[in-house]
């Protein structure tokens, strides 16, 4: 589960990683309020307005501006909050923006230029070890950093069993370039970060910029943190950060009926029972030559109630051209899925997609001449290949 900015900072500063403060907003009044209660805080001039939202590069995209005096805080707030903010990491279409980050202006106007870094702190899944990464080049994409100057890439392995250690945190500061009350200072901020990291059953951390201010304090200018969704149910506060808004709401509906769902680009449906054939089936769609516009997996009981839900959901994706249903029946027994599709087909009656049903296992042929006798626009196939054959065939 990702955060929003404004979550991952208040995550960070209760493991005591230093912050730019801020305050989040709904609208334009809200905005200019929070400027008020942070230059009372804080004794900030400027404020910076940042639009809250699930993607990364929103500078870019004209979400992050510099506010000088509360008007500006106002009108830079009015036009971020329902823009669609469109960034390198968005879809052409953007992401609406539903609040903004008011803070604190912490490069200060008038001083020597601010010294940014780059810390991330993520799992290496090769060796099943934490790593903190961290390069001199903060402030711009660590892609092309990596890709024009990985010298100045550093990785630092954590061992689980310790954690963070005294010698690895004043290496960071070390390879940072960093001396006096600033090296100080990073030290602690690596390793607050790095607890922060493991005590959060966290899977990323992104802090990008860290900034060293003139006056050498380390901090935390943006967060982007991501919490191993299998480690929520011990994090009830951090589940309560999640916002629908910024999920696909197909696949938020198919969860609350137990279903798992992934939207996908291609124009074939898929309805599976099994992850694993799941798999498989999208493998085989895209070897016949078309593209799955989804992963499904309806789970060990294909009833009606949950085919037609199903059904609901897949349909809901306008490019959806035809829908392949695959089954094993194990448990579950073919002629009932079966009867569960025409049920469904009959009852929905604005199914206006062909349809290929494969249904293999227990009493599979019974299942077969229900799906021949209904009537319906529903093809039955018995072998996989055949399944797939038939898609391609109503596509072309
Ligand atoms: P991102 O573009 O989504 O990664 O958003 P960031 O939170 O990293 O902000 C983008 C950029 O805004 C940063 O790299 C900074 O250069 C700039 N920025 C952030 N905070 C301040 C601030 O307090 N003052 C000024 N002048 N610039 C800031
Ligand atoms: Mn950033």
């Amino acid at each position: 589960m990702n955060l929003h900015e404004y979550q991952g900072k208040e995550l960070l500063s209760s493991f005591g990683v230093r912050i730019q403060r801020g305050i989040v907003a709904q609208n334009a009044d809200e905005a200019v309020a929070a400027a008020k209660q942070l230059t009372e805080d804080t004794g900030t001039g400027w404020h910076v307005i940042k639009a809250q939202v699930h993607a990364g590069g929103r500078g870019k995209g004209g979400g992050v501006k510099l506010a000088k005096n509360l008007d500006q805080v106002k009108e830079i707030a009015g036009q971020i909050i329902g823009m669609d903010l469109v960034t390198p990491q968005t879809s052409a279409e953007g992401k609406r923006v539903h609040q903004v980050l008011v803070c604190e202006d912490v490069y200060y106007p008038g001083d020597s230029e601010p010294e940014e870094y780059y810390i991330s702190v993520l799992l290496n899944r090769g060796n099943g070890r934490n790593m903190i990464m961290y390069s001199t080049e903060g402030g711009m994409d660590i892609e092309t950093v990596a890709e024009e100057t990985p010298h100045l890439i550093f990785t630092e392995e954590i061992d689980p069993a310790t954690g963070i250690l005294p010698f690895q945190a004043r290496k960071i500061a070390f390879n940072l370039g960093l001396s006096g009350a600033a090296f100080k200072d990073m030290t602690k901020f690596v390793t607050a970060l790095y607890t922060a990291y493991d005590k959060s059953d966290s899977s990323l951390f992104e802090i990008n910029p860290v900034l060293k201010t003139s006056d050498d304090k380390i901090m935390a200018v943006d967060a982007k943190v991501t919490i191993d969704d299998n480690a929520l149910f011990r994090h009830k506060d951090l589940a309560a950060y999640r916002d629908l808004r910024e999920e696909n709401a197909i696949e938020v509906e198919a969860g609350q009926h137990g279903l798992n769902y992934v939207d996908l680009d291609g124009n074939v449906g898929c309805m599976v029972n099994g992850a694993g054939l799941a798999m498989a089936t999208m493998d085989l769609i895209k070897q016949a030559g078309g593209e799955p516009a989804n992963f499904l997996d309806v789970g060990g009981t294909a009833d009606a109630a949950r085919v037609e839900i199903a059904f609901e959901l897949i349909l809901r994706d306008p490019a959806v051209k035809a829908i392949l249903i695959n089954i094993f029946g194990g448990i579950v027994r073919c002629d009932r899925v079966a009867q569960g599709v025409i049920d469904a087909y009959k009852n929905m009656g604005n199914i206006n997609v062909p349809i290929i049903v494969r249904l293999q296992g227990t009493n599979a042929d019974i299942a077969k001449e229900l799906i021949d006798n209904s009537g319906l626009d529903v093809m039955s196939a018995t072998e996989f290949q055949e399944a797939a054959d038939k898609v391609q065939a109503v596509l072309a």
